[in-house]
């Protein structure tokens, strides 16, 4: 007999398990079909070991620094990255079993094996030549994205790498070339760099972080080209030649080709939404040209009753979004309307050195909305706190839509590079979000002495007055 259940979720990654919690927290009977391990990209190959090994370099800066505050460390730190390994994988796995016991605790059925969707919302779950078929009422497509490759750079797994294997290295390498400056090639090139490799960021765009506002991209470019991060912006790479050990890169500018011997190459030129994943054979889902699962602004695919969220629609490719879209479409299952989530005002938080943070439009895109703005930038160079911790370089930047009489009012959005700023964001996300004005946000306190004070300071100068210039 077909088993029925009100949610039929399809991929277990942030965006599927967020749905199937949220689902059952709300009553629904739900199934969860993953053909690998739940927790998905997040959990196993990005954000969770990503900042786990940022974070031993995090704590490799902090004792490299000691001696500033007084600290005798008696020899030159060293790392031994197996136990940084293991260290990842024990929160990896902690992670792992805590969620498959929510899961299980909230009776959400786990079915593992390859999900298939047909017509009528029929799902067929693959696994060692044996098939089971289950029936959804509702049908949520999560299927995730893997990374992205480049012609002439095919995958070994040693000399040339993505985010999949690059997380598992066992050895820290000389000379690396990452390729890609966007998120995940600025958090490996940072966190390289500490590590100790000599590092050649490849971009073929003109800035590294190209979506993010300018002042921000500029001061992180800044600060990695201070740490010794070698930056090429309007390049193009055009293959490679390896002899087992080590590989010679070959990338032009201007027409002039040049060469860079390596012993890494690092592809991070963004992730393939895996949007023919399930099949989807004889029913009304449109892919787009991209890969993309196509949906409107509720989440729902030309199939009725069948919603995509996560990676595999065209929305900002974050952990957090995944939630936000899974908990939407199940809201949207328990006829709730729920508000349509503004891609413009996810947050955003980037774990390089120094971090980045930001929410809401950058001031070139609030300027070609047709906004008049008011602007201010702080620096942490001014600020108390960040001079205890020895963090100084980067700035909070805030972006006010002005009012009738030219004065600035509603916040549209805020820009960080610094220290902890991914730890900061909340208050400016909320800011943004809940539509705040600069006069709303400057009539609370900031407690003393914080890193963030500098977001209050910032809104505090658009209201006219300020304390510290
Ligand atoms: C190195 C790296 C660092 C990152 N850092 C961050 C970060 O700091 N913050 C952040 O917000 N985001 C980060 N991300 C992005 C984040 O990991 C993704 O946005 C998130 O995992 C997307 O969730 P998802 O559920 O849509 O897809 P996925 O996590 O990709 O999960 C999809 C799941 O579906 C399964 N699946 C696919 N097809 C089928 C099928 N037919 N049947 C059954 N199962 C199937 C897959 O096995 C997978 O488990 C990072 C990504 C990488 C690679």
């Amino acid at each position: 007999m077909t088993e029925n259940y009100d949610l039929v979720v399809i991929g277990g990654g942030p965006a599927g398990y967020a749905a199937a919690l949220y689902g059952s927290a709300a009553g629904l009977k739900v199934a969860l079909v993953e053909e690998n391990k739940i927790g998905g990209t997040c959990l196993h190959v990005g954000c969770i070991p990503a900042k786990e090994l940022l974070e031993t370099a995090s704590v490799l800066r902090a004792v490299r620094q000691a001696q500033d505050f007084g600290i005798e460390t008696i020899k030159e730190p060293a790392i031994d990255l197996s136990i940084s390994q293991n260290r990842k994988q024990t929160v990896i796995d902690q992670l792992f079993t805590g969620l498959n016991s929510l899961l299980v605790g909230r009776e959400v059925t786990i079915y593992s094996g390859k999900g298939f969707l047909g017509p009528e919302r029929k799902i067929e779950i693959k696994k060692d030549n044996e098939t089971e078929t289950i029936q959804g009422k509702n049908v949520l497509l999560a299927t995730g994205s893997t990374p992205r490759t480049i012609e002439g750079f095919e995958i070994d797994g040693k000399i040339v790498v993505t985010s999949d294997e690059f997380l598992s290295l066992d050895q820290i390498p000389d000379r690396v070339a990452v390729i890609g400056g966007g998120a995940i090639g600025c958090e490996f090139a940072s966190l390289l760099n500490d590590l100790g490799s000599s590092v050649t960021l490849l971009e073929s765009l003109d800035e590294i972080l190209a979506g993010c506002d300018k002042d921000v991209s500029t001061s992180l470019r800044r600060s990695f080209s201070k740490k010794g991060i070698d930056i090429q912006t309007g390049v193009k790479v055009e293959g490679h030649e390896s002899d087992g050990q080590k590989t010679t890169l070959s990338w032009s500018k201007d027409g002039d080709v040049n060469q860079l011997e390596v012993d890494l190459v690092v592809v991070s030129v963004g992730r393939q939404p895996n949007g023919n994943s399930a099949g989807l054979q004889n029913t009304q889902i449109g892919i787009d040209e991209k890969g993309y699962i196509e949906v409107d602004e509720r989440l729902k695919t030309k199939e009725q009753g069948v919603w995509a969220a996560g990676d595999v629609i065209n929305t900002p490719q974050l952990a957090h979004v995944g939630f936000a879209e899974g908990i939407f479409a199940v809201k949207e299952i328990l006829g709730e309307c729920p508000v349509p989530i503004d891609p413009e005002t996810v947050p955003w938080c980037i774990y390089c050195d120094p971090e980045v943070a930001f929410a809401g439009l950058t001031e070139e895109k609030a300027k070609a909305a047709g906004y008049e703005v008011s602007v201010s930038k702080h620096r942490y160079s001014g600020n108390g706190r960040a001079m205890i911790i020895g963090e100084t370089e980067g700035l909070v930047k805030v972006i006010a839509e002005n009012k009738g009489d030219g004065k600035a009012g509603r916040i549209l959005g805020v820009h960080m590079v610094g220290p902890w700023v991914t730890e900061q964001l909340g208050q400016a996300y909320l800011a943004v979000n809940l539509e705040a004005t600069v006069d709303e946000v400057a009539n609370h306190i900031q407690a003393h002495p914080t890193l963030s004070e500098l977001f209050g300071e910032t809104v505090m100068s658009l209201t006219g007055r300020s304390l510290h210039g």
